[in-house]
């Protein structure tokens, strides 16, 4: 099913192989890795049957995508949407592999999904669902095999379900089964910042490049979520002038710059930032085609392709979300000149401080908000410079690179593990 705005004219998981091929070629990948690391480990599709709150039963469709478990456990969120697929969900979850290996953590990827419209659906007959798709993948997760976090249309509450779901099955209480979880129940400082801040550095990065300074670099944000919102709040309060914002209703456009903390209360009025009076309306689109420094795609894939990459003005794109940009998209971007900060990259904000919130559950000590920001701008700066790098150092754009460096991460950890037999 194709959503409005989006050309479906590669699935996510043809764009992840097509970008992998390429690396795996510049790599000169062994062609049995080239076979093995192309593919997922694991695929569970589940249905997942739940008595509404109307007393009808109804069957929903689950998947559970296990691509890689070289380098630790798998890493992956889970999202509700009707338009979810297997295929989108398999190629996601080895994009979660590279960005766990480009950002140098130690996990494989994985990705879940559940075919439903949350706004169709009470909270009781949401956490139903969570909690009876949590029973049917139960033996493939926990904290040493596969740890699920929040993603579109998914959220602390959603993972609270998750984590007591699978500890009222083990019988104790495992806080670091999954994360994104709130506070109160073993979550970290940060985490709910993470992805957008995440964005943020490598914006910064990129600007060092440019020789630009924050005041002067115009950015616009598509998708005003968890990642959106966060980078565009974050991002204003560094100095940074947002002119235009849009989420799946439609956006709002100022050149002049919109004021952040009245947009963030706006949105949360009206649940979407269309009409704030801020600004002049604009389309969900439409805002991907305006001239400014930094664009930030926040919402959903494919977003940019081939129809209208071409038609992007934006000097440097920071993928917030992830699969915003087709893979034919790409050599148009790349034509353009425009410095791609690619989204196993720009989005590794999230699984890096994911990845704090799980050791410190699994120490049960838990660590102040500056140490984990601290900690993650240490990480997002050293994987933002291997990445350039590694593009410099082999003439290929940052995606690509970005591929190649995880891709040999990944291989490395299975040539010293060897093949099981
Ligand atoms: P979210 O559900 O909180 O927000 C999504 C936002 O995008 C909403 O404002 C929605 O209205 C908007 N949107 C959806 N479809 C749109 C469309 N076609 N056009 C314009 N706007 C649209 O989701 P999120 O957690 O912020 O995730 C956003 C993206 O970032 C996803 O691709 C997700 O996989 C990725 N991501 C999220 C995290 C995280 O920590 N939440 C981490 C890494 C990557």
């Amino acid at each position: 099913m194709s959503v409005v705005g989006i050309d479906k004219e590669l699935s996510v998981y043809e764009s992840m192989a097509a970008r992998f091929d390429v690396a795996a070629q510049k790599l000169n990948l062994d062609e049995g890795l080239y076979h093995y690391l192309r593919t997922p480990n694991r695929e569970i599709i589940v249905h997942i049957p739940v008595t509404l709150d109307v007393g009808r039963l109804e069957v929903f469709d689950g998947f559970r995508v296990q691509h890689s478990i070289a380098r630790g456990p798998c890493k992956g969120g889970v999202r509700y949407s009707p338009h979810v697929t297997l295929d989108e969900i398999r190629g996601l979850a080895a994009e979660m592999t590279w960005k766990c290996a480009v950002v140098n953590i130690p996990f494989g990827g994985a990705k879940g999904g559940i075919v439903c419209d949350p706004s169709k659906l009470s909270p009781g007959e949401l956490e139903r669902i969570t909690r009876r798709y949590t029973a049917e993948i139960l033996d493939y997760i926990g904290p040493e095999r596969d740890v699920p976090a929040p993603d579109m249309n998914t959220d602390e509450q959603t993972m609270a379900w998750i984590m007591d779901t699978y500890s009222m099955h083990v019988r104790h209480t495992v806080t670091a089964s999954v994360t994104g979880k709130p506070l109160d129940l073993g979550g970290s400082h940060g985490r709910r910042e993470a992805t957008g801040r995440g964005a943020m550095i490598v914006a910064d990065q990129a600007l060092k490049r440019f020789g630009w300074k924050r005041e002067a670099t115009r950015v616009i944000v598509q998708g005003f979520g968890n990642v959106g919102s966060q980078a565009a709040r974050l991002m204003h309060e560094a100095g940074y002038k947002i002119i235009g914002v849009a989420d799946i209703a439609g956006g709002v456009f100022n050149s002049q710059g919109l004021d952040i903390p009245k947009l963030l209360d706006y949105a949360k009025a009206h649940r979407t930032v269309q009409g704030f009076p801020g600004g002049e309306s604009i389309g969900a689109q439409a805002i991907l085609e305006q001239d400014c420094e930094v664009l930030l795609p926040a919402a959903t894939e494919s977003v940019i392709n081939s129809k209208n990459a071409g038609k992007v003005r934006a000097r440097i794109l920071v993928e917030g979300a992830n699969s915003p940009t087709t893979a034919p998209a790409d050599d148009i971007l790349f034509e353009r000149g425009v410095f791609v900060v690619p989204d196993i990259l720009a989005n590794a904000g999230g699984v890096t401080v994911s990845y704090f919130e799980w050791v410190q559950d699994r120490q049960g000590y838990f660590w102040p908000e500056g140490m984990v920001n601290e900690r993650l701008k240490h990480i997002m700066v050293a994987a933002f410079s291997d990445v350039v790098q590694y593009g410099e150092k082999h003439n290929v754009n940052n995606r690509i690179a970005a591929y190649m460096l995880a891709i040999d991460r990944v291989a490395f950890s299975i040539k010293l593990r060897g093949i099981y037999a």
